[in-house]
């Protein structure tokens, strides 16, 4: 055994073993629980940043723990090979996007493993791989036969600079978020995916997954956005007559214009007579569409010089056109009304357009001039409908309007249909095969993959698919006659949308999957960052429903536990290029090994919270394993003299009750700071873990100091015991240095089979006691601790005792009183 830490030679060592016998390759086995832990797979970009190594080291040590708990652990590896940036590459480095990808990938596989990763290997994929992609070409044909996708001309964000389409999330400020050029609106055939149809199911499903987090949760109510309202006709004056929708039908007696997009067909019409409005409509083409846009920017518009009218008291309302207004989101048109909404309060300010409250807050005070009054309250000046509260006025006017045939009530979703083609090179072929006579046609599924040529050059931006013949020209597979190939290629959120199923059976070339799916599935840790709370996340959720109608797997979801890590900062802000702020993992490992590394991670935040990062964090990390590994050292002959022993010899025959009490004290402190460390290790608090080992390893510190003539010496069972205590508890977060020493102390072949610690053995049993519960000097509750408790650890048993967590949730703590031996007060805010 080496004397000093040499952090290099422990983790080649090590990885060594573990790449010899296989140590992560997972089998399924249907006597075991399997666990299948998942890290978002990179997209492989150049090498890992921090932010990586964060995710993969949490979703690492999960996997790890759950591993010595004895469960059958999957935990893969794949890559999001696809995508923009590597054909952005492609064109300024002159490099292939395939070349370019493998390379990384390369550098990035040969990081992670150096980070000492637990990953199956053997089943890892790249998404540009045509044997993954195969399958998903497949999938899609099965989708287009059941009409869950079809083709219509929409109106994108169209990047001129990049020249391809862009979804409304990719673009920020009115820019690319790539090129960041101005986007423009253009009308072009898309490719959709009727996300719309699981609208309902993919809402009422959040509910069935309460290990998610809340955060993540809201996002996704909000991104599908549910609402009940009504769609109410408007005559129109010698037009058709427009369709609007409302949640909000209270306020129609204060509707005094409609406001209808530059593309609203109506729009269109009036432009050839009206050159002011001709020009306004060419203006909004440039709009930015972002929604958070859409509320901040200046409103505009023009009028239409024509009415509608209202559909219950008969009066002509003026019909403009707003920039503010989206044709395709709802009919393009909408009622607007002033006093009640704050978007149309702006424009009606603007343009001198009257203001007609017609509902009051309770107090029945409020200055229509200054803002609008948004809130439900009670409606004035609506005929029959005065006096009604906001709530039962609703229900009457839906009512009259259904009855007099001028509204239907119609729930809708803000979520609209997925455009999954893209107009670029770098990406999944779309399986489709246009004929002059037939139409489109599905490729046939013999033909498949329809394999995406990588030996191409760039001749500016645009797709090299676009212009080769090669790739383009095919015969129809319904006539036989000459026809010309989709050179659209999917959107790379298909691919992340099911590669953690394909994960489970990547080398099944008969089918998209099997019934290994069905063992793994659902993934039971889900590991990324929140940036995902909303399109990776909701278009997984949608693939894994789209497979199961399809009979491939039976869950309904695919993620049971999801951990969104918090951001790592540097001095406040996140780490990034452009700030210069980043530190390089690569260098760190180089100089104080991964171990030091996923130490400093771990211990330094709760995992969803931001880590700052710390230069003298790491360095006290490194000092910890430093000193671990000279511990051990030490105390080597002790241990392996110990671990010779029969378990009989070293435990069962010491006479406890004569031992020395400061031992036997330390010892059974031990204990209680493994029973901490285990529910921390349940409720996914790594660094409170952590803290647990420095405390252990200071206990077994003080040992030395304990000489008692009088009484036995079990000086070197609690060394034995406590340091396999130690060892096990941080396996998961510094596997190298914990196996090293496993091994070098006699303790067994591979700490990765050792058994997970057990809790304290009866002669420690350690005595509790009872703490009455107050808050804000109330007797609430009463909970039981050890009679020598750590405050931290009252607290927390106060917090999360059932009665306590209920009364004081959603309340700002103040302080948290403890007389001990006695009782707790909690003082919140009143
Ligand atoms: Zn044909």
């Amino acid at each position: 055994m080496e004397e000093q830490y040499q952090p290099q030679n422990v983790e080649m060592n090590t990885q060594r073993f573990w790449q010899e016998t296989n140590a992560f390759l997972a089998v399924e086995d249907f006597n075991k629980e399997k666990f299948y832990c998942l890290s978002m797979m990179p997209y492989p970009s150049g090498s890992l940043h921090m932010g990586h190594v964060r995710n993969y080291t949490i979703g690492d040590v999960i996997s790890r723990y759950q591993y010595m708990l004895g469960k059958n652990v999957l935990q893969p590896m794949s890559w999001d090979a696809f995508g923009l940036p590597a054909e952005n590459a492609a064109i300024a480095n002159k490099i292939a996007p395939a070349v370019w990808t493998k390379k990384n990938i390369a550098h990035i596989r040969q990081q992670m493993n150096r980070m000492g990763f637990a990953y199956d290997w053997t089943r890892e994929f790249a998404t540009c791989d045509p044997s993954y992609y195969r399958w998903e070409q497949w999938f899609f044909l099965q989708l287009y036969k059941k009409g869950l996708i079809y083709r219509k001309n929409a109106e994108v964000n169209w990047d001129p600079v990049d020249e391809t389409v862009l979804a409304n999330e990719q673009v920020v400020n009115g820019r690319g978020w790539r090129s960041g050029a101005l986007v423009e609106r253009r009308q072009i055939p898309q490719w959709f995916l009727k996300i719309t149809d699981y609208a309902e199911e993919l809402l009422r499903d959040i509910d069935q997954l309460p290990h998610w987090p809340q955060q993540v949760k809201t996002m996704q109510r909000n991104w599908i956005g549910r609402s009940e309202g009504i769609e109410i006709q408007f005559e129109v004056e010698d037009q058709d007559p427009l369709t609007v929708y409302t949640t909000r039908p209270d306020t129609l007696y204060g509707v005094t214009f409609i406001a209808v997009a530059a593309q609203h067909p109506l729009s269109k019409k009036m432009v050839s007579r009206n050159p002011q409005l001709a020009q306004f409509v060419e203006e909004c083409r440039n709009i930015k569409v972002a929604e958070a846009d859409m509320a901040t920017m200046e409103k505009r518009g023009i009028p239409l010089n024509l009415n509608a009218i209202h559909p219950l008291t008969g009066l002509p309302i003026p019909i403009w056109v707003a920039n503010f207004v989206l044709q395709e989101y709802g009919s393009g048109a909408l009622m607007g009304v002033p006093a009640h909404d704050e978007r149309d309060f702006e424009l009606a300010k603007k343009y001198q357009i009257e203001i007609k409250p017609v509902i009051l807050p309770p107090n029945r005070e409020w200055d229509f001039n200054q803002a609008a009054y948004g809130d439900e309250g009670i409606l004035i000046d609506s005929d029959e409908f005065t006096g009604m509260e906001s709530k039962s006025a609703k229900d009457a006017i839906n009512h009259k309007l259904t009855e007099e045939k001028k509204g239907i009530c119609k729930v809708h979703y803000r979520l609209r249909d997925w455009s999954i083609a893209r107009q670029r090179y770098w990406g999944a072929p779309i399986p489709i095969i246009y004929c002059q006579k037939c139409g489109a046609q599905g490729v046939p599924e013999k033909d498949l993959p329809v394999v995406l040529p990588e030996d191409v050059k760039f001749d500016g931006v645009k797709s090299p698919l676009k212009t080769s013949r090669q790739f383009i020209d095919t015969t129809c597979p319904h006539c036989g006659g000459p026809a010309e190939r989709e050179t659209d290629t999917f959107d790379t959120f298909v691919e992340s949308s099911w590669y953690y199923a394909r994960l489970t059976c990547k080398k099944q070339n008969k089918a998209m999957l099997d019934a290994r799916a069905n063992y793994w599935l659902p993934v039971d840790q889900y590991v990324g960052g929140i940036e995902h709370a909303v399109l990776h996340l909701l278009y997984a959720r949608f693939f894994h429903k789209l497979m199961r109608d399809e009979g491939l797997i039976h869950s309904d979801e695919p993620f049971t536990r999801l951990l969104s890590q918090g951001m790592v900062l540097n001095q406040g802000q996140k780490m990034s290029k452009s700030k210069g702020n980043t530190v390089d993992p690569q260098a760190l490992i180089d100089q104080y090994g991964a171990d030091t590394v996923r130490l400093f991670i771990m211990f330094a935040a709760p995992p969803e919270q931001s880590l700052e990062w710390s230069d003298s964090g790491v360095e006290g990390a490194h000092r910890f394993l430093k000193r671990l590994w000279s511990y051990a050292y030490e105390h080597r002959e002790l241990v392996q003299k110990q671990n010779m022993l029969p378990e009989s010899n070293a435990f069962g025959s010491t006479h406890w009750e004569n031992a020395d009490p400061m031992q036997v004290d330390l010892f059974r402190q031990i204990y209680v700071v493994l029973d901490q460390a285990k529910y921390d290790f349940e409720r996914q608090q790594f660094n409170t873990v952590v803290s647990g080992c420095m405390k252990i390893f200071n206990l077994l510190n003080k040992i030395e100091s304990t000489h008692n003539p009088q009484k036995i010496d079990i000086r070197e069972i609690v060394i034995q015991k406590g340091l396999s205590i130690l060892l096990r508890l941080l396996a998961p977060i510094t596997p190298h240095l914990t196996h090293q020493l496993w091994v070098e102390l006699n303790y067994g072949n591979t700490i990765l089979d050792a058994p997970w610690p057990r809790s304290s053995p009866i002669v420690f049993k350690v005595e509790t006691i009872e703490l009455v519960v107050q808050i804000n000097g109330k007797l609430r509750s009463r909970i039981r601790v050890a009679h020598d408790a750590a405050t931290d650890v009252i607290e927390e048993a106060v917090k999360t005792d059932p009665k306590v967590s209920q009364l004081i949730e959603g309340k700002d703590i103040k302080k948290i009183i403890i007389v001990p031996g006695k009782l707790v007060n909690i003082v919140t805010a009143q």
